[in-house]
């Protein structure tokens, strides 16, 4: 994994410097509508700090900031309305993963079914 690097997008938008659609924010993390959405909702929620993946959140976080960071992915999917029907996480890690933002971040896809193929992304065509 490439070291942290300060001024990929998402520590701009942290630092308020590219604009973002906000969704939520507290002390632990940030959520906001995907760019390019693959499904009716697709919002990304990431930790207010310099992480770059899962691993490495996990690995080098206070304890609190990881509780208070997926106490807060639940609540974003509880506000949308996504909890009684459902929703999909998805957190791509490195190369292989897909990741193409190296700030940890988590997807959260809902408001319709998703496809069995676990090892896909949910493809634009899908969102029917
Ligand atoms: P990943 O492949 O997991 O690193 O996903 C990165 C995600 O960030 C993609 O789904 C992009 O559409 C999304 N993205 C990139 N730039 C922005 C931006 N400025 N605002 C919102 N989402 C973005």
């Amino acid at each position: 994994m490439p070291a942290y690097d300060r001024n990929n997008i998402f520590a701009r938008i942290l630092r308020g410097e590219l604009p973002c659609r906000k969704v939520h924010e507290d002390e632990f993390a940030l959520a906001f509508h995907d760019i390019n959405p693959l499904a009716p909702v697709h919002v990304l929620v990431i930790p207010k700090g310099e992480y770059v993946s899962q691993a490495d959140f996990c690995a080098e976080a206070p304890a609190g900031q990881v509780v208070g960071f997926w106490r807060a992915v639940a609540k974003v999917a509880r506000d949308l309305g996504l909890e009684p029907e459902g929703y999909r996480l998805v957190a791509n890690h490195g190369p292989n993963g897909g990741q193409l933002v190296f700030h940890f971040h988590v997807h959260l896809f809902g408001g319709r079914p998703m496809s069995h193929r676990m090892g896909n992304m949910p493809k634009t065509d899908e969102r029917k």
